[in-house]
């Protein structure tokens, strides 16, 4: 189900542009707009859920999905060295969009 209010979910009705690298039936990847690495991908799920918290077992299966694609989209898109994920959760985290995404960091050795 997606949210007519959701930035991410006007980006997977096609409402809003991105840059796709990846998409299927469940998730979509697409280039963060202010890269903070080299390979700044973020992958969301075809289904609106802001937090984790949220997710429930229905969320964990676009979870799972996601999971299990990330590792051939990072090695596509520049990451043959490895990568981060990051899930930023809520206002201590600084989650600035509200529907649930991955950060998929790489291309270049990242600081912590
Ligand atoms: P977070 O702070 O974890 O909620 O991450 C949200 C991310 O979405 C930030 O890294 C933004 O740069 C990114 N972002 C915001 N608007 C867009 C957009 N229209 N297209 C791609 N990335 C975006
Ligand atoms: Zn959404």
């Amino acid at each position: 189900m997606l949210n007519n209010d959701c930035l991410f979910c006007k980006i997977i009705k096609g409402e809003i542009p991105s840059a796709k690298v990846y998409e299927d039936d469940m998730m979509l990847v697409f280039k963060d707009i202010e890269p903070k690495a080299k390979v700044h991908l973020l992958a969301v799920p075809k289904t609106h859920f802001a937090l984790l918290s949220e997710a429930g077992e229905e969320g964990g299966k676009y979870l799972a999905h996601i999971f299990a694609k990330i590792p051939d989209v990072a090695r596509e898109n520049g990451c043959e060295n490895g990568y981060r994920l990051v899930i930023n959760q809520g206002t201590d985290a600084g989650q600035t969009v509200r529907h649930l995404h991955v950060h998929i960091l790489g291309g270049q050795p990242l600081e912590w």
